[in-house]
């Protein structure tokens, strides 16, 4: 970071969007907070006659806590709010998705060739037997079919569960098991990193127990050999081509479950999370409009998530199809074949709205900036952040060598189970601070409780709860309302609970604290892992840092640290001594790491997100907990022994 950012940081400066930006931004005021207010279901009435109804609701919300209805009695099929109406507009033409394979090899999708291969495989899933409200799991890699598969299932009403194609043949069977899924769309192989992940080999191994699996569609995607079962297994390429390409939407009522999503584990046994039709098609739209101030004419946006996991189901397919964008969709992985790949794509397409993880940014962080200085960027316009709090200097950071201080930087808070951002600033109208998500969306009532349930004032800090329901909010964990209600809705009366701790600064800005169950408590004081974390960011030489709370005699906890450094940097006794005086300096001597461990990666979830359960596990000696959602489990094992043979320094 220049010093002059630096300084800017230090001093708390916060970004007003440019003169540029607002003259041409949607929203510029804010008087669509005050609108909101005012009527909030009127509001989201008004939002949700964006969409096309075959018949409008007669009733906007039915709130039985914890069970609500949205946009009664309303009927609306999602595959027609998202390809069908553009195509009747006159927008047949316009490119759905640039289609970047790993390799180089490119396609492009156009509104009206989506909507003709998404008849041809929803007249093709009927012909296998596949019948309204039945599940259909998907196990893929990001190929356009995989969108495509996702949208014939909406087309004739069955629900889909999207398996994330790196999962194991375990994780792929229990999530089948559980929605009692009857079919299976999947491909011969997904190309990541230059090379063939066997996805149909995982798939046989799963289906042996699989007993409510009929049929398996399998893409030809990489020509890897494959084996296949008579009877049960078909190819996509002889199934789908000859079908008629027209089909006719099957009419949904507006609470139809749309698709089931199976959390990624970060805390625990995955949960299905059941989504419906109308109350969830308006929220992602909207939200994906207003925050990424989306000009459809114009606009090239590009989420980098993959579609097995919510920002892709949102924010890849349903949110950005729904309102007419062209969108990138990238096969593989942002060091293939460099570690420039993703800033080769955006010069390639001209990509003005880019949304990413900030677990990529820090990565980014740590390649160096000379992979973003090879490439033009000129294009951007937004940039968007998801998925864990994102530090300060990784915000300044990507504001700055991805975005040349031109572009707002938008951190959306937002959950599997709220299904479409909640928390995220509107970049015309909000004045940004690096490391906050700032306010609530206009519709949307956040507040943050203590540990009685009662609201904390501003500025303050507890547990972040939603206090009234919103339309794209979770309808339930699949086969078990209990888990339903004893995971959301029992800890605190009245209120959802996310299971996240937050903050308001004296001017109301919400800044997300981490999960509470990673807070720590430190000499009778709560420390957010994520305040910690990203004081050690904030040294130079730091690209990614993990804290966790071990038991400690004196302090009750005491902080271990798990620091990656940035190219070029290397660790060293004083070194250590550095940072945890950088903390000390930054927050107090009480937030100073009781020992720091330097390691070259730290354990993450297969969506990106750090798993501090199992460094707990680490720091305390104890065996460690379900390692199946690692992305990669050989990491905490590497971190173990040598935790285990370093001395942790003392104060
Ligand atoms: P599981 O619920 O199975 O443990 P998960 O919580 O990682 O998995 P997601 O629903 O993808 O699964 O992630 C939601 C969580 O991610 C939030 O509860 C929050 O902890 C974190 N998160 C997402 N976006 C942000 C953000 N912008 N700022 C801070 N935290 C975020
Ligand atoms: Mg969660």
């Amino acid at each position: 970071m220049s010093d002059a950012l630096e300084a800017l940081l230090q001093e708390g400066r916060t970004f007003a969007p440019s003169k540029e930006f607002r003259k041409q931004s949607l929203v510029s005021s804010a008087e669509i907070y005050d609108d909101a207010d005012h009527d909030w279901q009127g509001f989201w009435a008004h939002q949700a006659l964006e969409l096309d109804w075959h018949q409008e609701w007669h009733t906007i919300l039915e709130w039985d806590l914890p069970f609500a209805k949205w946009f009664v009695g309303g009927k609306l099929n999602v595959s027609e709010n998202c390809l069908d109406r553009h195509v009747t507009a006159g927008h047949g033409e316009q490119v759905a998705f640039h289609w970047e394979g790993e390799s180089g090899d490119v396609r492009s999708l156009t509104y009206s060739d989506m909507l003709v291969e998404v008849c041809r495989t929803a007249n093709a899933l009927k012909q296998l037997g596949v019948a309204k409200g039945d599940r259909v799991a998907i196990y893929m890699g990001m190929v356009p079919e995989l969108p495509i598969a996702m949208l014939a299932c909406a087309r004739i009403g069955a629900v889909h569960s999207v398996v994330f194609g790196g999962f194991t043949a375990q994780s792929l069977k229990d999530r089948i098991n559980d929605a009692q899924a009857v079919a299976l769309i999947t491909q011969d192989g997904s190309w990541r990193r230059g090379s063939v992940f066997d996805l149909k080999a995982v798939v046989d191994e799963a289906l042996i127990e699989c007993p409510t699996i009929a049929k398996a569609l399998v893409l030809q995607r990489a020509s890897n050999d494959v084996v296949m079962t008579p009877g049960r297994d078909h190819w996509w390429h002889e199934v789908v081509a000859d079908q008629a390409t027209e089909c006719a939407a099957e009419v949904m009522d507006s609470e139809d479950p749309l698709f089931i999503l199976y959390t990624s584990g970060t805390t625990g046994k995955p949960k299905g999370i059941v989504h419906s039709t109308g109350g969830y098609l308006t929220q992602v739209a909207y939200t994906h409009k207003y925050v990424f101030d989306l000009h459809p004419d114009t606009d090239v946006y590009w989420c980098t998530a993959d579609c097995g996991w919510v920002t892709g189901h949102s924010y890849i397919v349903y949110g950005p199809l729904a309102n007419r964008s062209t969108s990138v969709m990238y096969e593989g992985t942002p060091d293939y074949p460099d570690k420039d790949r993703f800033w080769a794509t955006v010069e390639k397409y001209k990509v003005s709205i880019f949304y990413t993880a900030p677990t990529a940014i820090r990565t980014f962080m740590k390649w160096g900036d000379e992979y973003p200085l090879r490439h033009d960027l000129s294009s951007l316009r937004l940039l968007g952040s998801v998925g864990e709090p994102i530090n300060p200097e990784a915000w300044v950071w990507y504001y700055k060598a991805i975005g040349g201080e031109r572009c707002p930087v938008v951190d959306t808070w937002w959950q599997t189970e709220t299904g479409a951002i909640m928390i995220s600033a509107l970049p015309g109208a909000t004045t940004l601070k690096p490391g906050s998500a700032t306010f609530p969306l206009p519709g949307i009532q956040a507040e943050i409780i203590d540990d009685s349930g009662k609201t904390v004032g501003v500025p303050g800090g507890g547990y972040l709860a939603l206090p009234r329901p919103w339309p794209s909010m979770l309808r339930g964990v699949w086969g078990d309302e209990q888990r339903y209600r004893d995971t959301y809705w029992s800890r605190f009366e009245g209120k959802y609970f996310a299971g996240d701790g937050a903050k308001t600064d004296d001017e109301g800005y919400f800044w997300l604290l981490g999960r509470v169950d990673d807070i720590m408590l430190v000499s009778g004081h709560n420390i957010s892992t994520t305040e910690v974390e990203s004081a050690l960011v904030d040294h130079p030489a730091v690209a990614e840092a993990a804290v966790v709370g071990k038991t400690d005699s004196t302090t009750g906890q005491a902080i271990a640290a798990f620091v990656t450094l940035r190219a070029g940097h290397d660790p060293s006794d004083a070194f250590v001594e550095e940072l945890r005086n950088h903390v000390a300096k930054l927050i107090g001597p009480i937030a100073k790491p009781q020992s720091i461990l330097f390691t070259d990666d730290l354990p993450k979830t297969r969506s990106g997100k750090i798993m501090r359960r199992l460094l707990r596990n680490v720091a305390e000696d104890e065996q460690l907990g379900d390692t199946t959602t690692l992305a990669d489990p050989s990491i905490v094992a590497s971190i173990k022994s040598r935790y285990l043979s370093a001395a942790p320094s003392e104060d």
